[in-house]
């Protein structure tokens, strides 16, 4: 037999499993074992919730892959795409080039990814548990929330602080859940808050959790992990996410200072090009772990949807199964080699364990249930029994003994990340900044409306921004507290620059210090000083009492530059709106934005030219707010909705109109009226 090249992509349970057993199976020269995994290590995930509950030390659930594999050459790289026409994997070189590698036989086994965006928010805000990092840095953030509790003065705070909220109840968030709980309660002895602020709250959107085991044994957990002090909450599904906590489907929102995601996974990046058969993103395999299709491609783990010929069912994505899989792959393959008929996979449960915290778990082993304390003692052994390495057995070994003995680790390191940019976002009525914090943070706004407020309470709004806009500017140049509240005024996806980034990019980007220079200028005087009496009374108007009715006709997004030239040339319009349903605001557009539209197509849409989303005003608002909105975005006109977080068009309030209602209203009354430079101002520069 010639020397083969077999190239496994992935070193998780079920690529390790796969290149030991081929090592077994197949001398070193019948076969060359390459195996690719971005990271140099395998991650013993079971164990994952005890680095987060400071039960076992974080490198104890990694083995190195070059200590496990010793026959097989270990390529710390990323496969980027795979070529299957001409056998080969594509990777970047150590040298940052693309590189490519021929194999005779492949196996992907490349798991599945954390796929945080299946609900709003949730990739800013929620910490995910997948990798060893994933772990630490949770682990980190509970200690940090215990530390800011400790000094925290008002107690609904310190609460928050304490209230972690595990999104998930299959094996992952119940055992982190767990952990958590008696992480927390086993370390309130350590400071100064009290047990009864902590609270640990279990979400998950079925009617038990854990679903894959027997409901006697799911009953035990929830009712094990309610008495620990875990709040379970069934049924309920998690909308978005916040910097404040949890919004649900049902209306209810849940506030607290850590959020933890164990649901939503996807397809790893590498499987995006791969053209075969998917269900549910996982390659669809033959009975004997063949890529259906591809007659040397094989697939195994997560990210195989592999039927097992034991019961006609889909295999899960477990550790277990993925483990299996890797051993019959290898032994399919060197069947191949050897010009043997392969077998299909089959695979009867051995059983299931789940740690529920407390000393406690569940187990159904070999048909038998156990839980509470013997379980758990079970599932120590089998993992620490499982656990690839005698190093890491007698490490994990070693730990458990110390925690029967001493507390749990309660240091933690405080690593100083770069500052780097990021995505959040918040929900309707969520304060990105309030009034007197310290300032760390510019924000610009992709999406959505925020509203400027003169004091924390929110009882006086000041302005309205828009998509596009920036703020938090002013306290981060001159370094002092912020003096106004930013509080969403719909749901808002906002970019978050930290305080050193903003610098460097203010200082060499001369457009952005223009434009920020010019902002600083505008927003730093106050045009209602010298005016009073024009302020209470544009206050004491609501913009539905000087709004006109919404310009017609309205413009459909298909509208192309021709036929929008014909409306303006027609209709004799400032500008038109654009809408889908004749009702909801999608866009406004002026004669300059044809001007600037005029690429020499006549099939552009209106929809590439036209102002999207543009900033609007509520009917219920009052004056003050449209007045400042036609200074900040320099307009004489403003949409009117029907609600702050809607986007029905109700009419629309000009400038020339709320100047000609404050003239005839403070006539007679001596009043500079005459003089409204705050409205000036906006009328020079205006846009349309
Ligand atoms: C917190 C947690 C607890 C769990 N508890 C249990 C449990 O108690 N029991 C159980 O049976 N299962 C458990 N699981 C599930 C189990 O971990 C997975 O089912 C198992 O890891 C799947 O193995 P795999 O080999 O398919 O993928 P993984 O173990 O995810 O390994 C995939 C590997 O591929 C690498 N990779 C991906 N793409 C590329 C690429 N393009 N190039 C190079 N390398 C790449 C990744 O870096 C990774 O190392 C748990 C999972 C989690 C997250």
């Amino acid at each position: 037999m010639d020397k083969k090249r077999l190239i496994i992509v992935g070193g998780g349970f079920g690529g390790v499993k796969c290149a030991q057993t081929l090592r077994r199976e197949l001398s070193e020269g019948q076969a060359e074992i390459v195996l690719f995994d971005r990271q140099n290590h395998l991650v013993f995930s079971p164990l994952l919730a005890e680095v987060v509950g400071s039960s076992i030390n974080p490198l104890d659930v990694i083995v190195p892959l070059r200590q496990l594999l010793p026959g097989a050459f270990c390529r710390t790289e990323e496969v980027q795409n795979i070529d299957f026409e001409h056998n080969e994997v594509e990777y970047q070189g150590e040298d940052g080039m693309s590189a490519r590698m021929h194999y005779d036989h492949l196996v992907i086994a490349c798991g599945n990814v954390t796929n945080l965006n299946v609900v709003p928010g949730m990739a800013d805000h929620g910490l995910p548990l997948k990798t060893l990092a994933d772990a630490a840095r949770l682990r980190s953030h509970l200690m940090a929330q215990m530390e800011q509790a400790e000094v925290s003065a008002d107690s609904a705070r310190r609460r928050w602080h304490l209230t972690v909220l595990v999104v998930g109840g299959g094996y992952s968030g119940v055992e982190a859940a767990g952990e958590i709980n008696d992480l927390l309660r086993s370390s309130a002895r350590y400071f100064h808050w009290k047990e009864e602020d902590i609270k640990v709250v279990l979400i998950h959107s079925r009617d038990q959790i854990l679903p894959e085991i027997s409901p006697g044994l799911r009953e035990f957990a929830r009712k094990k992990m309610e008495k620990a002090g875990v709040q379970i909450v069934l049924n309920a599904r998690v909308s978005s996410a916040t910097m404040e906590g949890v919004g649900m489907h049902e209306g209810q929102f849940l506030r607290g200072g850590t959020i933890v995601c164990t649901v939503g996974s996807s397809a790893a990046p590498v499987m995006a090009g791969l053209k075969f058969p998917k269900e549910k993103g996982r390659l669809v395999t033959e009975p004997d772990l063949r890529v259906k299709g591809a007659g040397n491609v094989w697939a195994i783990g997560d990210c195989a949807w592999i039927i097992n010929a034991e019961d006609g069912q889909p295999c899960p994505t477990t550790g277990q199964f993925a483990e299996r899989q890797g051993r019959q792959c290898a032994q399919n393959i060197a069947r191949v080699l050897k010009g043997q008929q392969t077998k299909p996979f089959r695979f009867k449960l051995l059983g299931e364990l789940c740690s529920i915290g407390g000393h406690s778990a569940v187990a159904d082993l070999f048909g038998l249930h156990l839980s509470g304390f013997l379980a758990w003692f079970v599932w120590r052994g089998v993992y620490l029994f499982k656990l690839p390495t005698f190093g890491r057995q007698l490490q994990v070994g070693f730990d458990w003994a110390l925690m029967l003995v001493f507390p749990r680790d309660l240091a933690y390191v405080r690593s100083e990340e770069t500052e780097r940019v990021s995505l959040a976002h918040y929900d309707t009525g969520d304060f990105i900044i309030k009034k007197g914090e310290a300032p760390t943070n510019f924000y610009v706004l992709k999406e959505g409306e925020v509203e400027v407020l003169r004091d924390g309470a929110g009882s006086e709004v000041v302005a309205v921004l828009g998509p596009g806009s920036f703020f938090g500017e002013r306290a981060l140049l001159g370094n002092r507290p912020r003096v106004m509240s930013v509080r969403a005024r719909t749901p808002i996806e906002v970019l978050v620059m930290g305080k050193n980034v903003f610098t460097q990019v203010s200082n060499s980007l001369a457009p952005l210090r223009d434009a920020l220079a010019q902002t600083l200028n505008r927003r730093s005087v106050d045009i209602w000083k010298d005016r009073p009496q024009v302020y209470e009374l544009l206050h004491r108007t609501c913009a539905k009492d000087l709004m006109e009715t919404v310009p017609q006709p309205l413009l459909k997004p298909t509208a192309t530059i021709r036929d929008v030239g014909r409306a303006f040339v027609e209709h004799g319009n400032e500008f038109f709106f654009v809408s889908s349903d004749g009702q909801t605001l999608e866009g406004v557009v002026t004669i300059t934005d044809l001007i600037r539209g005029q690429t020499g197509n006549s099939a552009c849409l209106v929809t590439e030219f036209m102002t999207k989303n543009p900033v609007t005003v509520a009917a219920e608002d009052d004056c003050t707010i449209a007045a400042n909105c036609f200074r900040e975005y320099r307009l004489k006109t403003l949409p009117v909705v029907e609600k702050k977080n809607g986007r029905k068009l109700v009419g629309c309030i000009r400038m020339r109109r709320i100047m000609a209602f404050v003239l005839k209203e403070t006539a007679g009354q001596g009043l500079s009226t005459t003089d409204p430079k705050a409205f000036q101002e906006a009328g020079q520069a205006s846009k349309s």
